[in-house]
């Protein structure tokens, strides 16, 4: 039974980035507006995540981290309506297994915080006062230190360097679709990324992306019914500097579904045709360019449960969002 949790766990929990992916989506669950993420050694001997949420009650405690505890739906048909980020109660428990985890929380009606220290199975193994305020601070120690392969993997300094671009992407993603939302990521005590609450999308976009990136973006709506499609963000005025593009990776074109980051790969493919830059002339690879696409569609036309950590998504009315893109 140990080995059959650690394998799902190392499905669900992957890397550093699906750690702080979990944590912060549970902070935003929460009603978060306010997520600290704090790495020492890139996330390898600790990945910190502070918010200012609901917090956990002291009755949920014995079972927040026990597999399939959820408290976001409670029957299949909310599956359907979903607005939650998390469904599955699978990250807590599956980081536990895969790490030493202790959990402080402060709930409204707490006098105190309470800190937990969790065990692989994701029990609570012991339980006292603390100082906290309200929220809850999940801190994750020696990640992988049970799977040694996959913590070799994540050793190397380029693996190490690539996770903190990841998680700063990450955090960037959920700062520009959530504008309201202040963000801090720090590695080793060094400010990495700060984002400040930000009243709307394009304020919330010149953190992520820079005031002159920004400056030479337009922005751009179209709303369709049958498929209800709507479609909006901020795009490069055509012929705008090409210098001001990401490399070939997409780590600047921010794609959102129904507010859930994601990488859809027939979606970034179309907007590196049409947005995209070759910068050294026609030959060289063209590259992703830097800019935020959200789109809504109905919650039942997407479905986020093809992989463990949702960051692909099948859409219903692919096509139809395709087009409707193409001619936008
Ligand atoms: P899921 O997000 O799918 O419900 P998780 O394993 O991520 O499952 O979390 C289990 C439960 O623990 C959540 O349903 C929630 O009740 C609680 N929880 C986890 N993190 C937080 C947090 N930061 N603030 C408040 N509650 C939390
Ligand atoms: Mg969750």
């Amino acid at each position: 039974a140990e080995t059959v949790r650690l394998l799902s766990s190392s499905q669900v929990i992957t890397s550093v980035v699906s750690v702080v992916k979990e944590l912060v989506e549970n902070s935003l669950d929460a009603g978060a507006s306010s997520v600290d993420v704090k790495l020492e050694n890139f996330g390898l001997d600790r990945i910190e995540v502070v918010d200012n949420g609901c917090g956990i009650k002291a009755a949920d405690a014995p079972v927040m981290a026990v597999k399939h505890y959820t408290s976001k739906i409670s029957c299949h048909s909310d599956l359907e309506r979903l607005e939650t980020y998390g469904f599955r109660g699978e990250a807590l428990g599956s980081i536990c297994a895969v790490s030493e985890v202790i959990l402080t929380t402060k709930t409204a009606d707490d006098n105190v915080s309470t800190q937990y220290t969790l065990d692989h199975n994701g029990n609570v193994t012991s339980r006292k006062p603390s100082h906290l305020g309200q929220g809850a601070t999940v801190s994750v120690f020696k990640l992988f230190k049970n799977l040694p392969v996959r913590r070799q993997f994540y050793s190397s300094s380029k693996k190490c360097k690539e996770e903190l671009r990841k998680v700063q992407e990450l955090l960037m993603a959920y700062g520009i679709i959530r504008p309201a939302l202040r963000v801090l990521l720090t590695h080793n005590k060094a400010v990495v990324w700060l984002k400040a609450k930000a009243l709307d999308h394009r304020t919330a976009l010149m953190a992520a992306l820079g005031t002159s990136t920004v400056a030479s973006m337009v922005p751009l709506q179209h709303r369709q019914e049958q498929p209800e499609i709507i479609l909006e963000g901020f795009f490069p005025k055509p012929g705008s500097n090409p210098s001001l593009m990401s490399s070939t990776t997409p780590d600047r074109t921010f794609v959102f579904i129904n507010n859930r980051p994601v990488h859809h790969r027939d979606i970034l493919k179309l907007l590196k045709r049409q947005y995209g830059a070759h910068v050294g002339g026609e030959g060289a690879p063209s590259r992703y360019p830097a800019l935020m696409l959200s789109v809504t569609v109905t919650a039942s036309a997407v479905d986020v449960n093809l992989t463990p950590d949702k960051t692909q998504v099948m859409l219903q009315c692919k096509e139809a969002v395709l087009l409707a893109l193409e001619t936008m």
